[in-house]
Parts: C-alpha cells; sequence; structure tokens
C-alpha cells in the first residue's frame, strides 16, 4: 500500500508541475514563458558537468593524458564504455534526491533527455551506432514496493521512446544488499557479488546492452550488472548514469 500511495503522490506532483505555471526544478524560480529547458539558466550553469579528457571505459574525469583512470587501468571492468552527466554534487546532487526520495517523477522527463543527449554525443564522437536495448538497474523488489518506482526503470522507460530502442527489464536482484554508501571498496564488493541474474526467458546474445543508474562511486553495482549480460553472451555493455559520486 506504501509504494501505491507514493506512485500516485508522485504522479500528482508530475501533473501538478505540468498544469501550473513551470518553475525551475533546481531552485523552483518561476521560468520565462515560452522556456523550454526545465531549469532556469542560473542553476543550469550551476550542474557540475564533467570537463576535459574522460576514462574511455568509465567517463570518470582525468587528471592527466592517460586513457584509463586508475581503477579501470587497475582493475578490468565487465563494461565497455561508460558516461555521467554530472557530479553528484551541488545542484546535481539535490535533483537526484528528488528523484529518488521525494516522490520527484517530475525530474524524469529533464533527466532523460540529458542521458540521451550524453548516449548520442557518445556515439557521434566514436561513430558508433546506438545500443541495441536499454536496462535499468534492479531494485531489491522490498526497496521497489517501498518506493513506489525503480527511478533507473522510469529513466530508460523515458529514453527508450525518446531514442525508439527497446527497454528490457533483463536483470533481477536475486539478493537484498546493504546500502552502498555506508561501505568500504572492498565492502562493496562483497555486498554486490552474486546479488544480479538474468531474469527468466531474457536473451540478451549478441546484443549492446546499455545499462543505466543514478549513482556511480566505485561502479561495483555496474560492474556486476554487466558481468551478468557479458556472462549471458551479449556482445558489449555500456553504462550511463546520472552523476558520479565521491571515491572517485
Ligand atoms: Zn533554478
Ligand atoms: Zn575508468
Amino acid at each position: 500500500m506504501e509504494g501505491l500511495r507514493r506512485m500516485a503522490e508522485a504522479v500528482g506532483n508530475a501533473w501538478k508541475r505540468t498544469a501550473y505555471p513551470r518553475k525551475c526544478l533546481v531552485c523552483d524560480r518561476l521560468l520565462e514563458a515560452g522556456e523550454k529547458e526545465y531549469t532556469c539558466v542560473d542553476c543550469r550553469d550551476s550542474l557540475p558537468t564533467l570537463e576535459g579528457s574522460l576514462c574511455r571505459c568509465c567517463g570518470k574525469p582525468l587528471g592527466g593524458r592517460e586513457e584509463l583512470c586508475h581503477d579501470c587501468g587497475r582493475t578490468p571492468r565487465s563494461f565497455r564504455r561508460g558516461r555521467s552527466l554530472w557530479l553528484y554534487e551541488g545542484e546535481a546532487k539535490r535533483l537526484i534526491q528528488i528523484l529518488k526520495f521525494k516522490d520527484g517523477l517530475y525530474t524524469a522527463p529533464y533527466l532523460a533527455e540529458r542521458l540521451c543527449q550524453v548516449l548520442e554525443e557518445l556515439c557521434a564522437l566514436e561513430h558508433l551506432p546506438l545500443p541495441d536495448v536499454l536496462c535499468p538497474v534492479p531494485l531489491h523488489p522490498s526497496r521497489e514496493r517501498a518506493r513506489g518506482y525503480n527511478q533507473a526503470g522510469i529513466l530508460t522507460g523515458r529514453m527508450a521512446r525518446r531514442l525508439s530502442i527497446p527497454e528490457a527489464r533483463l536483470l533481477v536482484r536475486v539478493r537484498k544488499t546493504k546500502p552502498m554508501k555506508d561501505l568500504g571498496d572492498l565492502e562493496r564488493l562483497a555486498n554486490i557479488q552474486g546479488a544480479f541474474a538474468l531474469k527468466k526467458n531474457q536473451d540478451v546474445r549478441g546484443r549492446n546492452v546499455l545499462v543505466v543508474d543514478d549513482i556511480f562511486t566505485t561502479g561495483a553495482t555496474l560492474d556486476a550488472c554487466a558481468k551478468v549480460l557479458m556472462e549471458a553472451g551479449a556482445r558489449e555493455v555500456w553504462i550511463l548514469v546520472l552523476a558520479l559520486g565521491k571515491g572517485i
């Protein structure tokens, strides 16, 4: 019941946002009539975007001229490419917390659109076709019930429509895990091992799968998802997240 109530509230919030004069998603300031963006100019400028050269594998900003970041250089990843919109701080952190914890489905159209743009930029830059299928990182069913929705699933649903790529819930969380934010690097790895499995009757053989999540910190969660997909025969796995967390 709690999940249903939260879902209804979130949908109500989303409706109110479209029915009334539009406000900036970050600071609530009224937007100019005809303004097409979802945020005001000030907030748009203050979002912590990633600049300079990025890790070829996970998309983290690099200090020097190397191709891979320290983590990707040290431990091979199961995913091939990755991108993030922002650093997990300031206004970006606020936006993501609204999406996750404050019934903030109304932020999803903006966030999904930005994810699509970053993915299209990556493909254009590297002359790559778009992925074959979009897949959200699954929540444990009990957590999804409590929240009323899976924020990553809401994003992939919107992205799928915008990009005309199928979306599929390819993975299930078979084991409940502790919140990653409370754990160190090694504990994160142990916590997530064996947490995901391919859903029954899903076939990923030969497909390029894009896995979407909200935050990338050590990458342990996304790597665990990518590993399951690669073992099931996926051709390649890419990852796309809203923000890079601390510990990068
Ligand atoms: Zn604003
Ligand atoms: Zn990296």
